[in-house]
């Protein structure tokens, strides 16, 4: 199943605007397209839409919103653009780039005065990885669940037609790449098949297509230690279908990695307790990173390690960081977090040699101090020292997500190689090219879902008027 050409096609019914996928791309882009007045179809091949919208931490990064303004945080696109480029080394798509900077802190603003998300600057992560000002956007209990529940009933109020359990499986166009209308697979076996003006797809990246992975990305698919951690249904399918009409891919080898997930627990660990003078040893008890050089590229920095595992050692005070949110208490429940009230207890208890475990503390403790400096380049001295009675939490690293795909343009529109736009193809999310350059370590924290929002809504709203036309 992919692209089908035949001109023949009846459909069912017809519906203006139909987008592909009901994660935080697709539900931006239908409340976009509701807002500028379209008749939308939304179809989700899930029972419920989860996607990686929900598996993620739901912080969206966004440049002069409003709510930086009131917390009196100066920031704006340039300031926004340049940490892209310098994160990227010059190397993310430059429209797409252009358009995140530009767009992402209206679309908070958008999402929160219109549409009632609750977002807010709930952590502070200026200074770290790559985000020069504070420009982190979450929900209350910091979750993704708490994002796409918000999203989903902003789109019921707003009058989206969500369709669950319909898996789009073919694309219906003409020579020319003009789509003309998509075929719909239900769990009970039947089909139907959808006319429209113009189609959205937000069916995110290819991370759980190992084949696709281990093409575009075959520095990590083809590692022993290589490790998925995303939504099942982010199997590429939306960017093949967007090959086949005849669109560009830009950064196929870009993706979202995460040095941080609870092994084997796959619980996301919250970082801000290692931002703040926790640690990272591996099963030898030594440090083998800086910890906070870059959270993506930290994924694989651990699955190098022995068996592929770091344990985060950290005390109360970083505890108290984390432990109301909700996965913390989750790996507590678990008993996944390991106490003692000595580094040696703590040695046994984690079955890493006590004597290694000991140095690397001490050495900790003088980093802290600034009596000694890290040889892996991180600055301790910011942080008091790890002390008092000890924790440690299991971890592992993942690629959570890709982040090359379909080129667009400042509206969201599919490109072919040549620049120009196919007709009524758009993209957003994980389908279309991101801001993160190439490999792991272009990827700023929280751009996942800024491009997923923004160019969500942009798609949607070319749709409308494509629609409209
Ligand atoms: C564990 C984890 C933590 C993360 N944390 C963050 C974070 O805090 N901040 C951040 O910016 N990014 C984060 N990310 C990345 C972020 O989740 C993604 O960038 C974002 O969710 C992408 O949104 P999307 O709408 O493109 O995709 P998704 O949310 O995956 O939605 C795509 C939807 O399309 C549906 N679909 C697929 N194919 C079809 C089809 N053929 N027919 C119908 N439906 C289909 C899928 O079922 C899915 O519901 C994280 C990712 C993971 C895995």
């Amino acid at each position: 199943m992919g692209v089908s050409r035949a001109t023949d096609q009846a459909f069912d019914f017809h519906m203006p605007v139909v987008v592909v996928g009901a994660g935080a791309a697709g539900l931006t882009a239908a409340l976009a397209a509701r807002d500028a007045g379209a008749e939308v179809l939304l179809l989700e091949r899930d029972p419920h839409p989860r996607g990686s919208t929900s598996m993620s931490q739901g912080y969206a990064c966004a440049a002069g919103t409003k709510i930086q303004r009131e917390q009196g945080i100066e920031d704006g696109s340039e300031t926004f653009f340049a940490d892209i480029m310098a994160r990227t080394k010059g190397t993310a798509d430059p429209v797409v780039a252009r358009t995140v900077a530009d767009n992402a802190g209206e679309t908070i603003d958008w999402l929160v005065e219109r549409h009632a998300i609750p977002f807010r600057l709930n952590i502070s992560w200026a200074g770290f990885f790559g985000h020069s000002v504070n420009r982190m956007h979450g929900v209350p209990s910091r979750t993704g669940e708490e994002l796409h529940g918000s999203l989903i009933r902003a789109a019921e109020e707003a009058g989206v037609t969500l369709v669950t359990g319909a898996h789009v499986d073919e694309v219906y166009a003409d020579a020319d790449g003009t789509v003309r209308g998509v075929r719909i697979q239900r769990r009970d076996g039947g089909v139907e098949k959808v006319g429209c003006d113009a189609l959205v797809l937000t069916t995110c990246g290819f991370g759980a297509n190992h084949e696709m992975v281990r093409k575009f990305i075959p520095s990590f698919g083809t590692a022993p230690y290589y490790r998925y951690f995303g939504h099942e249904g982010n199997d590429g399918e939306g960017i093949q279908w967007g090959v086949e009409l005849g669109g560009a891919l830009g950064c196929m080898d870009a993706y979202q990695g995460y040095g941080a997930l609870a092994e084997p627990y796959g619980i996301i660990v919250n970082y801000d307790m290692v931002m703040q003078g926790a640690i990272t040893v591996n099963t030898l008890g030594e440090r083998f990173s800086n910890e906070n050089a870059d959270i993506s590229a930290q994924a694989l920095n651990i699955l190098r390690q022995p068996d592929g595992i770091g344990w985060i050692i950290f005390d109360d005070e970083r505890r108290a960081l984390v432990e109301d949110l909700p996965e913390y208490r989750e790996l507590a429940s678990l008993g996944a977090v390991r106490t003692a009230e000595t580094s040696d207890a703590l040695a046994a208890l984690i079955k890493v040699p006590a004597d290694a475990l000991r140095r690397t503390l001490d050495d900790v403790e003088r980093l802290t101090k600034g009596e000694i400096t890290c040889p892996f380049g991180r600055d301790f001295t910011r942080h008091p020292p790890l002390s008092g009675r000890l924790h440690a939490l299991k971890t592992t690293g993942a690629l959570f997500h890709t982040q090359g795909g379909l080129k667009v343009d400042a509206g969201a529109r599919v490109l072919r190689e040549d620049g120009t736009p196919l007709p009524n193809l758009l993209a957003g999310g994980g389908t279309a090219c991101s801001i993160s350059g190439n490999g792991v370590d272009g990827y700023l924290p929280a751009a996942g879902l800024a491009t997923a929002i923004t160019l969500g809504r942009l798609a949607g709203a070319t749709a409308a008027g494509l629609a409209a036309a």
